[in-house]
């Protein structure tokens, strides 16, 4: 039998041999088009794409679009390094795409600070069948056809004049589309911001350039100290110094708490320490940033949210203040790092232990923090407890896509769970049932965390607040991330209580009443730093009583 039909099956021989502006031309329109799916599945469901002029008008910006990635490609894919070079341009935008479709998520800075940052259990859990398919096709199926193909034979200076040339013609061609369409264009792109976003794969490209500018700016920076005036209020009684508990959460967001009035019972443990009055929610919080990578640094950050974003100057945190006025600080990290904010002060990754009761696959839950606390906290300096001690706990919370992960399987009240990290591929009652386990262990995991403190002798006080929120598939969003400015409700309003012992309203005088008021005001994480240090009556200049939710109420 002869096999000559499979020479006709190569991939490679379709332009074998061409003129190399039409095969980069080839790449240029997999990229425009295939590699920008999302884009264009977002510009035709779009309101005002409604009519064939207006379906003309994206024809024309698709023209200009696949001119421009024509001019890129020559830009970036010099000969020498042709193969990895188109291959790379592909894994860019079909993965950045898969992201976009399938979370709708768009790719920005802070985006990719998050994937730099991400660990291999993070990346585990974004993995998925539908991923490895849109590769395949996306990337396996073009990048072979890229890779076997040999472009007309060129030598020399011919590479560059080809190449240049490429550049040339294609700028002025697509000046002449962009004119064509620049009315449609640019009223597109001002009335729907995220689309500027969505364009692969200059959205990775300048998001990249504008990140590694930032870091570099940063790295230049040395380490500004803050708060060296700080002082604790002195202890009469060395037994009765003061023990805060802050709990930074994680992707959870108020929607979905019982105790904010979503209608299942997600927190019958708030609500009871709610109930005895020990307990205070506050309902509306507004989160510094829409992913940990900025809300946390934020949170401790003495600056507010703008300054912050406007700042790459490097800053101690709120621990270092509290450590200058002489606490003792323990920082437990049971999720992806404390992005810089407990570098100088005593931190256990219990993340990384291996305690089968509350460990499985590189990750815990959170109730590890709370095993042998006691012993880690006695294993403070005594002389600083003496004056107070604050332990942070940073939950691994809610965090997605595998929300199912986050509670073990002994609490588990909502079922079925989805279990597929494709989450729009996830009947919707499951995804939220997955989420709603999450928050439900994350209620019970503070009601331990009371439980210990009230085994406490001293005056002890907890606070709960969450990074940021999270999107459950409204209007096709999913998980978080979004640039702050277009980010739904849902990332951006964020739980937060306080819980408050006898011994403690006593240490504070704090009235009761007064704090009930505080619960419907609007607070943000820019009230954190300054609420945390008057609950530790810790005096320094850069403490702003306005901004503590809790000095209005304290004697
Ligand atoms: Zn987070």
């Amino acid at each position: 039998m002869s096999l000559k039909w499979l020479n006709r099956l190569r991939p490679s021989t379709a332009m074998q041999g061409r003129h190399p502006w039409l095969v980069s031309a080839g790449l240029a329109l997999v990229l425009s088009t295939l590699g920008n799916a999302p884009f264009w599945w977002a510009l035709t469901q779009l309101p005002e794409v409604n009519s064939l002029r207006a379906y003309a008008g994206l024809i024309g910006i698709w023209a200009a679009l696949t001119m421009l990635m024509w001019v890129f490609v020559n830009v970036v894919v010099w000969p020498w390094w042709r193969k990895p070079g188109g291959v790379l341009l592909l894994v860019m935008s079909m993965t950045a795409s898969y992201f976009m479709a399938m979370y709708g998520v768009v790719i920005d800075p802070t985006m990719v600070a998050n994937a730099t940052q991400t660990n291999t259990a993070e990346v585990r859990d974004l993995l998925s069948l539908t991923l490895l398919l849109t590769l395949v096709l996306g990337v396996g199926v073009p990048g072979l056809w890229w890779w076997r193909l040999q472009p007309g034979v060129c030598v020399g200076w011919q590479r560059w004049s080809h190449q240049l040339g490429a550049v040339l013609v294609g700028s002025a061609l697509t000046a002449v589309l962009l004119l064509l369409v620049f009315q449609d264009l640019a009223s597109l792109m001002r009335n729907h911001t995220s689309l500027r976003y969505m364009l692969n794969p200059f959205n990775t490209v300048y998001a990249v350039g504008r990140l590694a500018k930032t870091e570099q700016a940063q790295r230049q920076q040395p380490l500004q100290s803050i708060g060296d005036d700080a002082s604790a209020r002195p202890i009469a009684d060395k037994a009765a110094a003061p023990l805060l508990l802050l709990v930074v959460g994680e992707t959870a967001r108020a929607a979905n708490f019982g105790i904010a009035g979503y209608q299942r019972p997600t927190t019958p443990q708030m609500q009871a320490l709610q109930t005895q009055g020990d307990l205070y929610f506050f309902s509306q919080v507004q989160s510094c940033g829409t992913n940990t990578q900025i809300s946390v640094p934020c949170m401790f950050s003495h600056l507010d949210r703008q300054a912050k974003a406007d700042s790459t100057a490097n800053y101690e945190s709120l621990l270092d203040v509290l450590h200058k006025a002489g606490w003792a600080v323990l920082w437990l990290e049971n999720q992806s790092g404390c992005k810089g904010v407990c570098d100088r002060v005593a931190t256990v990754n219990t993340s990384e232990l291996k305690e089968p009761k509350f460990c499985s696959a590189g990750e815990c839950w959170d109730e590890i923090m709370l095993d042998g606390l006691s012993e880690r906290v006695a294993a403070l300096s005594a002389e600083r407890r003496a004056i107070g001690t604050v332990v942070v706990m940073h939950q691994m919370g809610s965090h997605g896509p595998a929300y199912y992960k986050r509670s073990p399987p002994s609490h588990k009240a909502f079922l079925p769970e989805c279990t597929d990290n494709a989450l729009p591929s996830c009947d919707a009652q499951a995804l939220r049932n997955a989420y709603d386990n999450s928050i439900a262990y994350t209620d019970y995991f503070l009601g331990q965390a009371v439980g210990w403190l009230k085994t406490q002798p001293q005056p002890t006080a907890m606070w709960y607040v969450s990074d940021h929120g999270e999107s459950l598939g409204e209007n096709g969003i999913y998980l978080h991330g979004m640039p702050y400015k277009m980010a739904p409700k849902e990332q951006t309003h964020v739980p937060m209580a306080l819980w408050v012992s006898p011994a403690m309203r006593q240490h504070w005088a704090v009235d009761d009443a007064c704090l009930r008021t505080q619960q419907a005001k609007p607070w943000s994480h820019d009230n954190w730093f300054h609420t945390v240090l008057g609950s530790a009556d810790v005096k320094t200049g850069l403490y702003q009583a306005e901004m503590d939710i809790t000095r209005a109420c304290r004697r």
